[in-house]
Parts: C-alpha cells; sequence; structure tokens
C-alpha cells in the first residue's frame, strides 16, 4: 500500500510527542481486498472496505481513550473513502506551539488528555483540505461508527465558532478529564 509511504511524508502539526512506542509493521497491512461481509460481536454488520490504518495513523492512536479509538478503527473499516489521523495525544508544549500560531485556541484542548483525534479525508493520495463536502462525509462516517460503537463524540465541523472540520472528541459531560 502506497498511503503509508505517503502518510509519512505528510507535515504533522501536532508533533509525534511520546508516541513513538515502536509500533512495527501492522499484521496484515497488505491484505483485505475488500468485499466481504463482517459481524461483529455485537452482530452489526459491516461491509469490509479496503482502507487499513497506516502506521503513522497507529501511532497517533497511543494514548488516546479506547472509546474514541474504537470508534477510528470501526470507521477506517466501513468507510467509502480513505483516511488517516494526523493528531492524537499532544503535549502542553505542542499545544502552545499551535496557539501561538494561531491553528488552535485553547490551552484547555482535549488532544492534551487524549480525548480528541484530528482525522482527515486522503483522496489520490493527497488531504482534500479545500472540500468541504470530502469532510463532511469523513464526519458522517465518524458519526455513524460512533453509532455502531454506542460512544457520543462531537465534531469540530459542528461547531459555531472556529470551525475545526479534522477534529473529533469525546464530551466533556461524559468524559471528564
Ligand atoms: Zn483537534
Amino acid at each position: 500500500m502506497r498511503q503509508n509511504e505517503e502518510e509519512e511524508e505528510f507535515q504533522q502539526d501536532c508533533g509525534a510527542g511520546g508516541n513513538e512506542k515502536g509500533l512495527g509493521e501492522q499484521e496484515g497491512q497488505e491484505a483485505e481486498q475488500s468485499g466481504f461481509v463482517q459481524s461483529d460481536e455485537k452482530g452489526v454488520e459491516m461491509i469490509q472496505t479496503r482502507f487499513l490504518f497506516g502506521r503513522r495513523s497507529m501511532r497517533c492512536l497511543v494514548g488516546v481513550h479506547r472509546d474514541l479509538a474504537r470508534v477510528a478503527h470501526t470507521a477506517i473499516n466501513i468507510t467509502p473513502v480513505d483516511f488517516g489521523i494526523h493528531c492524537g495525544v499532544r503535549s502542553i508544549k505542542e499545544q502552545e506551539t499551535l496557539v501561538r500560531l494561531g491553528r488552535s485556541r485553547t490551552m484547555d484542548s482535549r488532544h492534551l488528555t487524549g480525548h480528541a483525534i484530528d482525522v482527515h479525508p486522503w483522496i489520490d493520495g493527497a488531504i482534500p483540505w479545500d472540500d468541504w463536502p470530502a469532510w463532511k462525509a469523513l464526519a458522517d462516517t465518524m458519526k455513524r461508527a460512533a453509532e455502531i460503537e454506542g460512544v457520543e463524540i462531537e465534531w469540530g465541523g459542528d461547531w459555531a465558532r472556529f470551525i475545526d472540520g479534522p477534529h473529533f472528541q469525546l464530551p466533556r459531560k461524559s468524559y471528564p478529564a
């Protein structure tokens, strides 16, 4: 899969933090050529698509709350369009940098506690930054995955101010830090 190599090249905007935990090649990265229907333990029928997370996405999930990680894994199984994860847990230093650059507005970010991830569609080997419908479609997939997993999530694209298309988080009220 070329996706993994290209993902590595994509400029990370939040740093790997403490995420380098020696995750090697993921088993079966080359396998899974689409088409069959799987049933998970809850009996939900899911179409197994051809997409799998690359090493970079897997590294970004290290330290992320297991409920949110579960949603991401289910989403990659059901998504009709490939996507990746470019940010999971951030250190305070990384967050300070993003605030200074105006890429984040708060030092109270849910990334600091492992309650947020940033994801991006991956279309024709690129991130379609200006293609809002692609981000909306990915959000629909994430929300569907959250429904399947019985996990409540919030999408930054639904926020009235400082719309944050890549951002998904567990709600503060049900998941206090
Ligand atoms: Zn975010």
